[in-house]
């Protein structure tokens, strides 16, 4: 395959190749050089395209946020992941022991209950003790409550003790890295604590996974986790273009090109991308190329938005965006067009696309 960006039908979602690769080879430098390991979240990329080129990077594994995801990422040829969310329906159990079964797999737990389903219906699988940052998104709420868990893995006698996750979702996007910083230190103290009475109650925590593109430099030098989680690095977004982060400098890899469907009010025209091309949690997509980057963007409906500027492309214009945030928005999309300068050379399917359960 090889044709002219500008024949893409649009919206269309893009990959940059070159500077996907860089990203992808940025980070793996970064974790060899810290000694620590690196098994990326597929939550962002759903793809096994990219999730099997970060794996010949040299991640360890991949992460995947829910069941069907790792299984779609499996059936690619992914053939180690560890899952970040709780398993805990009756099928969904079976389902995951069927997995196990197939690949190298881990689950996060955070309740005796499900411990007990698992080790019932789960046997031989590897589990993490999930440990809530203080967001009560996930994860047990205490070291007491840690230490409780471990204990009734231990008791099940069938499963293992991988284990602890620690995922600090809520401090990824803090604007300021000093406050960042802080904010990380402090909940790192706390990450401390629960891993010394674990350890003092006699229990073998070999990885302490976690991390998010926001904090993975912070979380490197504080010496604390063995594995990083980082996933939006691989394309960075609006959002973390707008946060100051440490480590490696990533590129923006993921754009949206849209074209010019209607230009008939001065200083203002339509485009083919709304609501169904850009995530919409994370405030709008910023204009790159096409149009002046003074340009604004508004969400106008499902299918369209407007650019507000100067010097806006005419009628039948191509535009490119950066979407706000990237995972939400892959998943709008059934294939990535991978991009190479202006040449469209081949495109990757989102793999697990709309596999959220
Ligand atoms: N780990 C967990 C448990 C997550 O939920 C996420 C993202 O939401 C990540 C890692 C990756 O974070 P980021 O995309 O900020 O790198
Ligand atoms: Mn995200």
């Amino acid at each position: 395959m090889a044709f002219p960006r500008s024949a893409l039908p649009t919206p269309a979602l893009i990959v940059d190749r070159a500077a996907l690769e860089r990203n992808i080879a940025a980070m793996a430098a970064f974790a060899e050089a810290q000694g620590i390991a690196l098994r990326p979240h597929a939550k962002t990329h759903k793809s096994a395209d990219i999730a099997l080129r970060q794996i010949a990077a040299g991640a360890v594994g991949i992460c995947c946020a829910k069941l069907a995801e790792a299984e779609a990422q499996a059936d690619a040829g992914v053939a180690n992941i560890h899952l970040t969310s709780p398993v805990v329906a009756p099928p969904a159990i079976d389902r995951l022991a069927a997995l196990n079964r197939r690949i190298t797999l881990s689950v996060v737990v955070d309740h005796p209950e499900n411990v007990r389903a698992l080790g019932s219906g789960a046997g031989g699988l590897t589990v993490f003790v999930d440990v809530d940052p203080g967001s009560h998104r996930t994860g047990v709420t205490s070291a007491a409550a840690a230490v409780a868990l471990a204990q009734a893995i231990a008791a099940t006698g069938t499963l293992r003790l991988g284990g602890v996750q620690y995922y600090c979702g809520s401090h990824q996007h803090i604007h300021s890295l000093a406050e960042r910083r802080a904010a990380i230190v402090e909940r790192t103290e706390y990450l401390d604590t629960v891993l010394a009475e674990l350890r003092g109650a006699g229990f073998d925590v070999p990885i302490v996974t976690g991390g998010g593109t926001g904090t993975f430099a912070i979380d490197a030098s504080l010496g604390v986790f063995t594995e990083l989680q980082v996933g939006s690095y691989v394309f960075l977004d609006r959002e973390y273009t707008d946060c100051e982060l440490a480590g490696p400098r990533f590129e923006p890899a993921l754009f949206v090109d849209a074209t010019v469907v209607s230009a008939n009010t001065p200083g203002m025209v339509t485009i083919d991308s709304g609501l169904k091309a850009f995530a919409t949690d994370a405030g709008v997509p910023v204009v790159l190329a096409g149009a002046p980057r003074a340009s604004r963007y508004a969400f106008t409906g499902d299918e369209h938005g407007a650019l507000f500027g100067d010097n806006l492309p005419q009628l039948g214009g191509r535009v490119t965006l950066m979407p706000p945030h990237c995972d939400p928005t892959v998943n709008l999309y059934d294939r990535f067009w991978v991009l190479e300068g202006d040449t469209i050379v081949g495109d990757w399917p989102v793999t697990a696309r709309g596999c959220s359960s």
